[in-house]
């Protein structure tokens, strides 16, 4: 059986893409990162959607805490209700280099648990702002980690999988109800507490997405 490490947020499309790992046959372990983000809701997601799939899960700490960024500094506010179309510019949101730094600890877990591939659920329609969510990037670090490995220079290079990147919010969400991914078990916002908040970026194209779906969202909006 192939083994893979999955990232996973919690939210979502990493729900989504661990659900296509599982259905794709393969053994996976989840992966985590309590890397000083404002709140630690999603991770519990995470946690309850491993526990749903009965995957293993290893959770990483990682104190980004002073990267610039929304999501990891409370004096940076998280947009509300933002104006205009939601991929014109890198959004505040964006954690600067944090899928460079995760991919490269799931790289090593892959090595450590004899895993040749990662799912990443990653997207480029709705967050086109995001340097590090596009298919060339994939590809170099790809190159990058072939180089740089034990596996890679032995011959079993370590594939980064990317399921949902062309996909839109709608098409995750139907790709999730269609694998049976527990989507009521994920978290979007990027706001913590017990309920999202509706109105964050992150909120918005969730709602959307399953609006257009057709399908309604489970978790509970303030
Ligand atoms: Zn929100």
């Amino acid at each position: 059986m192939t083994r893979a490490v999955v990232l996973l947020s919690g939210g979502l499309d990493s729900t989504t893409t661990l659900a296509q790992a599982i259905d794709d046959g393969c053994e996976v372990t989840a992966i985590s990162f309590r890397y000083g983000q404002r709140h630690t809701r999603e991770l519990k997601s995470a946690e309850d959607v491993c526990a749903h799939y009965g995957v293993d899960h290893v959770v990483i700490d990682l104190n980004l805490s002073m990267f610039r960024s929304a999501l990891t500094r409370d004096d940076l506010d998280v947009p509300m209700d933002r104006e205009g179309e939601l991929s014109e510019e890198i959004p505040i949101t964006y954690v600067p280099a944090r899928n460079i730094i995760f991919l490269s600890i799931a790289a090593g877990l892959c090595e450590s648990v004899d895993a040749d591939r990662i799912y990443i659920g990653a997207n480029v329609v709705d967050y086109s702002g995001y340097p590090d969510c596009r298919p060339e990037f994939f590809e170099a670090y790809e190159n990058m980690i072939a180089k740089g490995t034990k596996a890679g220079v032995e011959g079993n290079p370590i594939r980064i999988m990317t399921p949902i990147i062309d996909l839109s919010k709608a098409d995750i969400v139907r790709l999730g109800k269609k694998l049976g991914a527990p989507l009521h078990l994920s978290w979007s916002c990027y706001n913590g507490g017990d309920l999202a908040c509706g109105h964050c970026d992150s909120c918005r194209l969730r709602l959307k997405g399953f609006e257009e779906a057709g399908y309604k969202d489970e978790i509970g909006y303030e």
